[in-house]
C-alpha cells in the first residue's frame, strides 16, 4: 500500500487521495505528440490504487504495451481547495516530482475512438512518487524546476515558469470540478521529451538542486 511520505523523517499525518493530472500543460510537449495547444487545461484522474513509491523498483508490465514515462512536479493538498477558493496555493503542503507512466499505444487507440483514457493512464502503478518536501506560497510562486535523466541521459527538464497553467490557475480551474481535500495530489503534466521505458533502464529525477531519487525498471511478473 502506497502512503505519502516527507523527505525528512517526519510523519506524514495526510492520507492518500485522488491525483488530479493535467495533460498538455507544456507547448513543447503538447507539440511533440502533434496535439493541440489547449485553451483550458485537460485533466483527467488517477484513483489512489494507480499510486506507488518512485522506488528502488519502478514494475512495469510490458504484456500491457509500451509503458511511456513523463515526469511531473506534483503538489500535495494539505488542506480543502474549492471553487470559492481564492488563493489555492496556501493549502498546497508540500511538492514532489514523480512519473505519469502512460501506456501510448493505448492512448492514440482510445483517443482515435474517442474514448475516456482510464486504461492507459489510470492503471495500478501508473502513478509513481518522490518523497515530498513542505513548501509555502513564496516557493511555489518563485518557481520549481526539476530533472529526470534515463541511463544517465537528461531527457526531462522541467520548470514551472514554461508552464501554460500556472500551479495557482491549475488550482483553480480542477476545483471548479474536483474539490481537492488534504492528501490529494495535483500533476501538473510534463515537458517535453517522453519516451518508453525498458526492463532494467536505471531513472532519476531532481527537484531543484536536492536529493536525487533513483529508480531501476523491472518485469512486474
Ligand atoms: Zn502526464
Amino acid at each position: 500500500m502506497y502512503h505519502h511520505k516527507w523527505q525528512s523523517d517526519v510523519e506524514m499525518v495526510l492520507p492518500v487521495g485522488k491525483a488530479v493530472c493535467v495533460g498538455r500543460n507544456y507547448v513543447a510537449h503538447a507539440k511533440e505528440l502533434n496535439n493541440p495547444v489547449p485553451n483550458a487545461p485537460l485533466l483527467f484522474i488517477k484513483p489512489n490504487s494507480a499510486l506507488c513509491d518512485f522506488g528502488p523498483e519502478t514494475a512495469i508490465n510490458l504484456s500491457l504495451g509500451e509503458h511511456h514515462y513523463e515526469a511531473e512536479l506534483i503538489l500535495l493538498v494539505g488542506s480543502k481547495i474549492d471553487s470559492s477558493c481564492t488563493a489555492p496555493l496556501r493549502h498546497i503542503a508540500g511538492v514532489g516530482l514523480g512519473l505519469d507512466l502512460t501506456l501510448r499505444d493505448l492512448q492514440t487507440e482510445l483517443k482515435q475512438k474517442g474514448h475516456p483514457w482510464e486504461t492507459a493512464k489510470a492503471f495500478d502503478g501508473s502513478g509513481c512518487i518522490t518523497p515530498f518536501i513542505p513548501v509555502n506560497m513564496d516557493t511555489l510562486e518563485a518557481g520549481l524546476t526539476y530533472q529526470f535523466w534515463q541511463n544517465g541521459t537528461l531527457k526531462q527538464r522541467g520548470d514551472s515558469k514554461y508552464m501554460i497553467f500556472s500551479m495557482a490557475s491549475l488550482l483553480t480551474s480542477i476545483a471548479q470540478f474536483f474539490t481537492l481535500y488534504p492528501g490529494d495530489i495535483v500533476m501538473t503534466g510534463t515537458p517535453e521529451g517522453v519516451g518508453a521505458l525498458s526492463i532494467g533502464d536505471e531513472l532519476k529525477l531532481q527537484l531543484g538542486g536536492g536529493n536525487i531519487y533513483c529508480s531501476r525498471v523491472v518485469n512486474q511478473s
